[in-house]
């Protein structure tokens, strides 16, 4: 497995801009110690490199990618109510997007199956014109658009199984048919999108899959929505490369969402994406989005990472009967479930 990081990242802190913020450093030191507990699983480490401009404007357009370099140059701030940067954000955001970019690069040139970007600012609520919830540039959305311009990638699945709707990604990729988006997330809460009717536009109509879960629920229900509807889209699918938004905020203990998913949870959500990406021959490479009780995000990061690289088996969750149901009425339409 290839795990990427930078110290640049640390350096996006809220401390003097929004102070209390719930998105900050010691989330990605805590992750570190609990990895180094545990001798990185085996991973080998490699430095998240700059993302250049080029590769930031796949996904976003040029003005927001200056006008971030901008505000970011003239200190930094808050950019919306929940939302900041500082100086060092912009190396922060361009190392988050760059590791995207490389480890996307390493797995389709063959260099390992498994990949892990435990990088910050996440990214799967920026726009293409816009930051918002946290996120600068979408680093997920870049490295699958850098992805799908390689030769031989004709369909990247995205799985984001962030508590939070992953709004950037899915409107980045709404209207398109070679990238599959597949969101489980809490119902009613920020950003407000993902209703499960909303299956994209135009030639995208059926690629967006919105999974929402009610608050409360645990990871019968999460693993039944990933297991009966996610993964056999994906199959059918049959994408080359398989990424995933991996937050870890839908766990019991996060402060910021109402789900219920213990660290586990998590390990059986992994063995199942694994055990797709195995069967469908395809790379598997994940980027850190949110979590922030920051006990819980480690142990579930390092979880996630177990289960990447073969431990565990996959268990089957019995199809949730009525959110299952509900989903499968209207994903039906459009895979074979
Ligand atoms: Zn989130």
């Amino acid at each position: 497995m290839l795990y990427f990081r930078h110290p640049a990242c640390l350096a996006h802190d809220p401390a003097l801009v929004m102070p209390g913020h719930p998105e900050r450093p010691e989330r990605l030191i805590a992750v570190e110690r609990a990895l180094e507990a545990r001798e990185w699983l085996g991973c080998e480490v490699r430095e998240a490199p700059l993302a250049s401009a080029a590769e930031l404007e796949l996904a976003h357009s040029a003005e927001h990618v200056a006008s971030i370099e901008a505000f970011c140059a003239a200190g930094g701030g808050a950019i919306d109510a929940d939302t900041y940067a500082v100086e060092a954000s912009w190396e922060a955001a361009r190392r988050a997007a760059g590791g995207a970019c490389a480890m996307v690069r390493a797995l389709l040139g063959g260099e390992d199956a498994v990949g892990f970007c435990g990088t910050r600012p996440a990214g799967h609520h920026a726009e293409r014109e816009r930051a918002m919830g946290f996120c600068l540039f979408d680093n997920l959305a870049v490295a699958a658009e850098l992805a799908v311009r390689e030769p031989g990638v004709e369909r990247v699945l995205v799985v984001d199984w962030d508590v939070h709707h992953g709004n950037g990604t899915a409107e980045i990729f709404r209207r398109r048919d070679d990238v599959l988006v597949a969101n489980i997330h809490q119902e009613g809460i920020f950003p407000g999108t993902g209703a499960l009717a909303d299956v994209g536009s135009g030639a995208g109509e059926g690629f967006t899959i919105n999974l929402p879960a009610p608050g409360g629920s645990g990871e019968d229900v999460w693993l039944s929505l990933l297991e009966h509807i996610v993964v056999p889209a994906g199959r059918e699918f049959e994408p080359q490369l398989v990424l995933v938004s991996a937050g870890f905020d839908a766990h019991r203990a996060d402060p910021l969402a109402g789900c219920l998913l213990e660290t586990e949870s998590f390990a059986a959500m992994a063995c199942q994406v694994r055990d797709l990406a195995a069967e469908l021959g395809a790379p598997l490479g994940a980027v850190l989005e949110g979590g922030y009780d920051v006990g819980a995000l480690a142990e579930s990061v390092v979880a996630t990472l177990a289960a990447f690289g073969g431990e565990g088996e996959a268990v089957s969750a019995a199809p949730d009967p009525l959110f299952t149901s509900r989903a499968a009425a209207q994903i039906g339409h459009y895979w074979e479930l």
